[in-house]
């Protein structure tokens, strides 16, 4: 391009990502300056940012030595003065300044000791010429390095208008099948493009924002539903055809409670995927509590039934051996081989396991990531199942894959709850299924805040609460793992609750991350045992840890937590028959955001309000588990605002993926030709 020689051209890439015209037509203006309106000097305030002002220059001077030498400029209007400061490129301003002519001056307006002033403001003598011009000028990002080789905002406009005058409509095809524009009132991509760059109007602006982040989400949803769709078209699955005599049994004469309608629903969902000799790829989001772990079983069952065998993981040694215990409990009366396999299974039994497995005489294999290793081979897995999803990586999840002669049916389980829209966009190619129902019965958790100067009173709460027979735990926030003062502050908080709880009559356990693993577990099972009454710790005991006789949880310096975090915490407690509290300890002083966060937490206790909660006040990269999705690469779209358009997207997308899945209409095929053109971003390869 004119212009842009290679060391603008490096810069360009290096600075800010733009390799072609592409990228360039990409970089979208973060706002418009509405040129449209001259201010009176004597109106200027400081709730206006940038402004515009007309009037005669009536004087100037440099001022100043060395760092501190500046130009100063008085422009005059017939309310009062502005002044003009220019503190680079004073030789050069001075040469264009002429007293007594008349000039307009726009820039952003700062207050100096009470006198309105602007730094570096644009300058223009006002000419015939100078009125004709776009009245919303787009402000572009740029940075410091490129604007000190003269690349600022203003001239990345330039660069984009010389692009945009270059286009013609061929370079940007349309993309979204007419029928979908006229239902949308979506005006074309070409007029986008332009409209989002340099709009006459800020009613053009919005027509192309919107069309423009239309298409993103559209075409987002349509990639992913066209993933799912080739999934349960062309994946091979192993197929369960019958529901049988484990399940049968067990559903009948051992299931100690009635399902929630949420349950059933879920189960309904699985045992229609694993019938369609498809691969089953689902996602169980269920909030903590919910139940997930009866589903996983019944699903085995399901499995065993069909002559497969199955494992379940868990992300840590506690939470497996939880599943462990509750599901031989629960399958005492069935004969069926359950096996745990951990990092600290001994040799001999590990051998035994791992014959078994080979035999088929074990069923079940519960365990940590010990369970993907390559030693540990089935004689035929038919399902894995996944407990808390987000502390497995894919790579390890892959090499369940390789267990089988086909992928096994696997099943996700997640207990932080992400919010429908989060959901749609990370794991939109997943099926995907929620528990929102808790089982009948439960004692709504009672959650207060508390200041720190009342930690005495809390003491005596819990002390009241021990005394009849609770344990309690006292989470402090360890941020970093390794950071020394958060270290200090557990040791130091560790030493204040034995001043209250002194031994014999009282029990303390103390888990961190700077225990051994071994050390950490004996800790840990102390606590569950009933061994110890009060569990300090960090946030160790976040995920999955079931100790119904807890009844209060303790949250020390809450407003450093997340609110998610805070929520998975809180789950620990509330799970046995005894009314449970949760107890955020803050400090007296604490910022507007915790505030908000810690007033979420008093007010409900419904996982996926508090996520709602969570994408608002943090934006969708920071929400768990989303973070390498490749899908959240929205440029204009938001999770949050653009909420109704983005279902409206998946339903357009969805309509497309059912009457049409391989693209094959007229009607379709300029958006198939737009997919193709992603190259490598579109699972083609069997399609076409
Ligand atoms: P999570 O979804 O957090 O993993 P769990 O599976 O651990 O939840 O279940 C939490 C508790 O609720 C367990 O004690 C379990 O026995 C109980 N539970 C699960 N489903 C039901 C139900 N339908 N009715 C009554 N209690 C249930
Ligand atoms: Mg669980």
């Amino acid at each position: 391009m004119k212009g842009v020689g290679p060391q603008r051209g490096d810069l360009l890439k290096k600075e800010l990502g733009i390799f072609n015209f592409n990228d360039l037509l990409h970089h979208f203006p973060y706002r418009h300056i509405d040129k449209s309106r001259i201010l009176k000097i004597n109106e200027l305030n400081t709730a206006n940012e940038y402004v515009q002002v007309q009037g005669n220059l009536i004087f100037y001077e440099v001022l100043g030595e060395k760092t501190s030498k500046r130009l100063v400029a008085y422009l005059k209007d017939e309310t009062g003065t502005l002044e003009l400061i220019w503190f680079k490129g004073i030789s050069w301003v001075q040469k264009i300044l002429n007293n007594s002519e008349r000039y307009t001056v726009f820039g952003k307006l700062g207050f100096f000791m009470g006198q309105a002033q602007i730094v570096h403001p644009e300058i223009e003598l006002k000419t015939e010429a100078s009125e004709s011009k776009n009245l919303l000028e787009p402000v572009y990002s740029t940075t410091e390095k490129l604007r000190a080789r003269g690349v600022g905002a203003r001239q990345i406009g330039k660069l984009v208008q010389s692009l945009i005058a270059l286009l013609k409509k061929n370079d940007i095809p349309e993309n979204i099948p007419e029928n979908i524009l006229r239902d949308g009132k979506l005006i074309s991509r070409f007029d986008a493009y332009l409209n989002i760059h340099f709009p006459k109007t800020i009613q053009e602006y919005d027509h192309a924002l919107r069309r423009l982040k239309f298409e993103e989400l559209f075409i987002t949803q349509l990639r992913l539903a066209l993933l799912r769709s080739e999934r349960h078209r062309f994946s091979k699955g192993f197929i369960f055809k019958k529901v049988g005599e484990m399940f049968n049994t067990f559903y009948k004469n051992h299931l100690p409670f009635e399902l929630t309608g949420a349950q059933k629903r879920v189960l309904k969902e699985i045992r229609t995927d694993t019938a369609t000799g498809h691969q089953m790829n689902r996602l169980l989001q269920g909030d903590v509590g919910s139940g997930k772990t009866i589903v996983a079983l019944l699903t085995m069952l399901l499995a065993i039934d069909n002559g497969f065998q199955c494992c379940l993981m868990a992300p840590t040694e506690i939470l497996s051996q939880q599943h462990f215990t509750s599901i031989t409990k629960l399958l005492k009366d069935i004969n069926i081989g359950v096996h745990l396999l951990t990092g600290s299974t001994k040799v001999a039994q590990r051998k035994h396991i791992l014959k078994s497995l080979m035999e088929g005489s074990s069923s079940i294999l519960i365990g940590t990531h010990a369970l993907v290793e390559e030693v540990v081979q089935f004689q035929k897995l038919g399902l894995a199942i996944v407990d808390e999803q987000h502390r497995f990586g894919v790579a390890q999840r892959a090499r369940l894959w390789k267990k089988a002669i086909l992928p096994p049916h696997i099943l996700v389980m997640t207990a932080t709850p992400i919010p429908r829209t989060l959901a749609m966009t990370a794991y939109g190619d997943l099926d995907y299924s929620i528990m929102d129902e808790l089982p009948p019965g439960r004692q709504p958790i009672t959650t207060v805040h508390r200041y720190d100067n009342t930690r005495t009173r809390v003491m005596d709460f819990i002390k009241t609460e021990i005394g009849t027979g609770r344990q309690v735990y006292i989470i402090f926030p360890l941020i970093e793992e390794s950071a020394k003062l958060d270290y200090e502050n557990l040791v130091q908080g560790y030493e204040n609750v034995k001043a209250f709880f002194p031994e014999p009559k009282y029990w303390i356990s103390m888990v961190h991350g700077r225990q051994t693993a071994g050390v950490k577990e004996a800790n840990m099972q102390r606590f569950v045992k009933g061994d110890t009454q009060i569990m300090v710790s960090t946030t160790v005991v976040e995920v999955g840890v079931d100790v119904p006789n807890a009844s209060v949880m303790i949250i020390e310096s809450a407003e450093k937590f997340g609110l998610s975090q805070l929520h998975q915490l809180r789950g620990r407690v509330g799970r046995g028959a005894e009314k449970s509290f949760c107890i955020l300890m803050t400090s007296v002083k604490i910022g507007n955001d915790a505030r908000e966060r810690i007033k979420i937490m008093t007010s409900t206790s419904n996982g996926f309000e508090i996520a709602e909660k969570d994408l608002e006040l943090r934006g969708p990269g920071e929400i768990e588990g989303t973070k390498q999705s490749g899908a959240l690469n929205l440029r204009l779209a938001d999770l949050v605002k653009d909420k109704l358009m983005l279902e409206a997207a998946k339903n357009f997308a969805g309509d497309i993926i059912v009457t049409d899945p391989e693209l094959q209409s007229a009607e379709n095929l300029s958006l198939k030709q737009y997919l193709l053109s992603l190259q490598g971003k579109t699972p083609w390869s069997k399609i076409s």
